[in-house]
C-alpha cells in the first residue's frame, strides 16, 4: 500500500493523452504508443521491490509453458475440425495468445493487482488512479455509455483541462484506447486495478439511478385502483412497462452488489427497497407507495403465484439471468398493515463451493470434525440461526465426502448447489415434507444422507433411526449453540437416549463481518473492549478496524468469516444427555473436554484483527453467552457499556423459516441460558420477515 504514497509520487509520471480530432492522427498516436521503448515489467517490479529475480524466471518459464499448452489446444481443435495443422495456410490461426508476465505472476500469487497497477504506471509513465479513494464524477460517467465502458473495462473518472480522464487496467489495450478516444474526443490515461475498475463500473452505472424515469412513467400512467385487475394482466405481457423495468433494475443491482436478500417493504409513506449485503441491511431505493401493489404483482407473475391473493402469505421462486449469470430467487410474500411485503433470497448457482479447509475452522476442530464425518454411521448437525452459514458448512462437508463407491443422497429445500455424483432431491414447493422424502430415500440404500434441515419430531426421529442403522446423516437445526441442539430435540419429544446414541457431533456456528482489507487501521480500544477480549481470548490483540473506504462502501467491513464450536459426543457427554443434564452442565463438561466456544473463537478472531468486538456482540456474544463463560453480574456491566440489547439476539429471531413452536423453544432457552440477564421479549419478534442468505 506504501506504493501509492512513496514510489508513485517520486516517479511523478506525466500525462498520456490521445485525441481523435483526426482518425489518421489517432492511429499514428496509437502506433507511437505501442512502439515506445519501455523497461520490461519484470525489471520495474524488481526495482520497486515487489518481486525477486527468481520470480521473473519462474514467470517466464510458466509463460512459455502456458503458451505451448495453448498452442497444443489450438492444434487439437483444428484436428478435431478435420483441418491439417501442418498446412502452411493454418500457421496464422495456430499462433496462441501469449499470457502477459503480469497475469502469470498474479496467478502465481506473487503479485497482487494494486502492485501490478503501480508497476504498470511506472513502466508506461501513466499516472495511477487510487480507486479506493477516488471515485468517478457523474458528468464523466454520462459521457461514456455503459456498454462501451464495460466491454473495454474502462472507467471514466473526471473531466479535467478539456480532457476525460479514463482508467484502464491494461495500458497496452489499444482497442480500448481507440474506442474510448473515438467516442469522447480527448482522453488522458490513468491506470488502476482491474477489479477496482469493475467495482466502480457496477456502482457508477447503478441501474437503480436510472429507475427514476420509469417511476415517473408509472406515476403518469397510474389509474385509480379499480383498474387494478387490468393492470395486473398487462404486467404479464409488457416487458417495457415501467414497473417491469423497475423490478428488473432492483434485481440486477442486487446481484451486482452481492446482496443475499432483497426486501420490498411497504411503509406508511413509501415502498422501501433494501438489500442485505454481508449480513447488514442497506437502503437501495424508495418507490412511491402506490407502486407497491404493482411491484408485488410483477414479482408474483414471475414466481407463478396467485396475484389476486393478497391476504395470505405465499412462497415461490423464479430464475433469471443477470450479467450472464443464472440466479435463482426464492420469494416470500406476507401481508402487513401497509400492504404485502416481499423478500427475495438470491441463490447464485455459479457461486463456487467453499472447501472444508477454507471454512476457517481452527486445526483442532478440523481434526475432530474430519474424524466424525468419516465414520460410516452416526449424525453430524450444524446449528445456528438463518444466515450463519450452515448450508455452506454442510456443502463443504458433502463435497469432502464425495466418493464414487458410496450412494450419497440429499433432500433439500431448495437445492442451492448441484454436485456431480450425488443424488439431490428438492422438496421446495412440492408439498413433500422432509420426513416423506427421507422415508423414500431410505428405501434406496443410501450410505450418506443430507437432510437440509430438521424442523419437526417426525424428521428428527427418522433421521436418528437412520444414523443408528448404518447410515451417516448430515443435517442442520435452528439452535443458539451446539449444546442447545440436545434440548431442541428433547423439546420436540425425542427421548434423551435416542439423541445420545444417534448424534456424533454438533457444530455451532455464526458468520462475522470481516474487517475491510482496504481500510483497516489500528486504533485504541475502549476499556470495555480490552476487558472483554481479555476475558475470552489468550492471544495478544492486534486492534484494527476498518475506517471505511470505497471498497467497503464506507462500512469498514467486507466479506465474512465463520466462527465454530464443535460438541463431540463422547461417552461422558452421552451419559449427561441420558441423565437429562442442563445446558449449563453439558457445556461445562464439553469445555473441560476441550471444546472451545464460539465466543472464545470469535474473540480470537478479534485479537487477530479479522473482525471487531462490535460485530462479535452483534452476532455471537448474546446468543451463546451463559453463566459459565461470564458471571451474570459482569455481563450486566459489559452490557451497560456496549450496545448489546435487542439487536444482538435478532439473528435468531429474524427467521421466517422457523415455526411458532421452535421460536418459543429457542426463546425459552435464551432466557434460561443467561439467567434472564438479557431482556428477550416478544416485542422484537417479527421485526423483520426474513433472515439472510446462508452463504
Ligand atoms: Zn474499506
Amino acid at each position: 500500500m506504501a506504493l501509492f504514497g512513496k514510489k508513485a509520487d517520486k516517479q511523478k509520471p506525466g500525462s498520456v493523452n490521445f485525441d481523435s480530432s483526426d482518425e489518421a492522427a489517432l492511429t499514428d498516436q496509437i502506433d507511437a504508443w505501442v512502439s515506445t521503448n519501455r523497461p520490461r515489467l519484470g525489471e520495474v517490479l524488481m526495482e520497486l521491490g515487489i518481486i525477486e529475480p527468481g520470480d521473473v524466471e519462474e514467470a517466464l518459464r510458466l509463460q512459455a509453458e502456458e503458451t505451448e499448452e495453448a498452442r497444443k489446444a489450438l492444434v487439437a481443435a483444428a484436428e478435431a475440425e478435420g483441418q491439417d495443422p501442418l498446412d502452411p495456410s493454418m500457421s496464422q490461426a495456430l499462433v496462441p495468445v501469449k499470457p502477459r508476465v503480469g497475469e502469470v505472476l498474479m496467478r502465481d500469487g506473487v503479485l497482487d493487482e494494486v502492485s501490478l497497477a503501480a508497476a504498470l504506471s511506472r513502466q508506461f509513465g501513466v499516472p495511477l488512479a487510487d480507486l479506493r479513494v477516488e471515485s468517478p464524477d457523474p458528468e464523466a460517467v454520462q459521457l461514456v455509455p455503459e456498454e462501451l465502458a464495460r466491454e473495454h473495462v474502462i472507467l471514466p473518472l473526471k473531466f479535467e483541462n478539456d480532457r476525460l480522464q479514463v482508467v484502464t487496467a491494461d495500458p497496452f489495450d489499444v482497442e480500448a484506447i481507440r474506442a474510448i478516444t473515438y467516442h469522447v474526443g480527448k482522453v488522458a490515461l490513468r491506470i488502476g486495478a482491474r477489479s477496482e475498475i469493475e467495482r466502480h463500473l457496477d456502482r457508477a452505472y447503478n441501474v437503480l439511478s436510472a429507475a427514476d424515469d420509469h417511476i415517473r412513467a408509472f406515476e403518469l400512467s397510474y389509474d385509480e385502483p379499480n383498474q387494478e385487475n387490468r393492470a395486473d394482466n398487462a404486467l404479464q405481457f409488457d416487458e417495457n412497462a415501467p414497473v417491469v423495468q423497475v423490478v428488473n433494475r432492483v434485481i440486477t443491482q442486487a446481484v451486482r452488489q452481492r446482496a443475499s436478500d432483497v426486501h420490498v417493504e411497504p411503509t406508511e409513506d413509501d415502498v422501501t427497497v433494501r438489500y442485505r449485503i454481508d449480513g447488514a441491511m442497506t437502503d437501495a431505493i424508495h418507490l412511491p407507495q402506490r407502486m407497491g401493489p404493482a411491484v408485488t404483482s410483477r414479482i408474483k407473475v414471475m414466481s407463478e403465484l396467485n396475484i389476486v391473493e393478497r391476504r395470505r402469505p405465499q412462497d415461490g421462486q423464479f430464475g433469471v439471468s443477470v450479467d450472464g449469470r443464472p440466479i435463482d430467487f426464492r420469494v416470500s410474500i406476507v401481508p402487513t398493515v401497509h400492504g404485502e411485503k416481499t423478500v427475495l433470497r438470491l441463490l447464485d448457482k455459479t457461486k463456487s463451493l467453499i472447501s472444508l479447509p477454507d471454512l476457517g475452522m481452527n486445526e483442532e476442530v478440523v481434526d475432530k470434525f474430519t474424524k466424525i464425518v468419516s465414520s460410516p454411521l452416526g449424525m453430524l448437525l450444524c446449528t445456528g440461526p438463518t444466515g450463519s452459514g450452515k448450508t455452506t458448512t454442510l456443502y463443504a462437508t458433502l463435497n469432502e465426502l464425495r466418493d464414487p463407491t458410496k450412494n450419497i443422497v440429499t433432500i433439500e429445500d431448495p437445492v442451492e448447489y448441484q454436485f456431480a455424483g450425488i443424488t439431490q432431491m428438492p422438496v421446495t414447493g412440492s408439498g413433500i415434507t422432509f420426513a416423506d422424502g427421507l422415508r423414500g430415500i431410505l428405501r434406496q440404500d443410501p450410505d450418506t444422507i443430507l437432510v437440509g434441515e430438521i424442523r419437526d419430531e417426525e424428521t428428527a426421529r427418522i433421521a436418528m433411526q437412520a444414523a443408528l442403522t448404518g447410515h451417516f446423516v448430515l443435517s442442520s437445526l435452528h439452535a443458539v449453540d451446539a449444546v442447545a441442539a440436545v434440548h431442541r430435540f428433547t423439546d420436540m419429544g425425542i427421548e434423551p437416549f435416542l439423541v445420545a446414541s444417534a448424534l456424533s457431533g454438533v457444530v455451532g456456528q455464526r458468520l462475522l463481518r470481516r474487517n475491510c482489507t482496504g481500510c483497516a487501521e489500528s486504533y485504541t480500544p475502549s476499556a470495555s473492549e480490552s476487558r472483554m477480549l481479555e476475558r475470552y481470548s489468550n492471544l495478544t490483540p492486534v486492534w484494527t478496524k476498518g475506517a471505511g473506504c470505497e471498497l467497503c462502501s464506507g462500512t469498514g467491513y467486507r466479506g465474512r468469516v465463520g466462527v465454530y464450536e464443535l460438541l463431540v459426543f463422547t461417552d461422558t457427554i452421552r451419559d449427561l444427555v441420558v441423565a437429562k443434564a442442563t445446558h449449563h452442565e453439558i457445556k461445562a463438561v464439553a469445555i473441560e473436554e476441550g471444546m472451545r466456544t464460539m465466543q472464545q473463537e470469535a474473540f480470537d478472531l478479534v485479537a487477530k484483527g479479522l473482525t471487531t468486538v462490535d460485530d462479535v456482540l452483534r452476532s455471537v456474544y448474546a446468543a451463546g453467552m451463559d453463566s459459565d463463560a461470564a458471571p451474570v453480574g459482569e455481563l450486566e456491566q459489559g452490557k451497560s457499556e456496549l450496545p448489546v440489547g435487542k439487536r444482538a439476539i435478532s439473528g435468531l429471531q429474524e427467521d421466517s423459516e422457523m415455526d411458532d413452536d421452535s421460536l418459543r423453544d429457542s426463546r425459552g432457552e435464551l432466557v434460561v441460558d443467561r439467567g434472564g440477564a438479557i431482556p428477550t421479549g416478544p416485542s422484537t419478534v417479527g421485526a423483520s420477515a426474513s433472515g439472510e442468505g446462508e452463504s
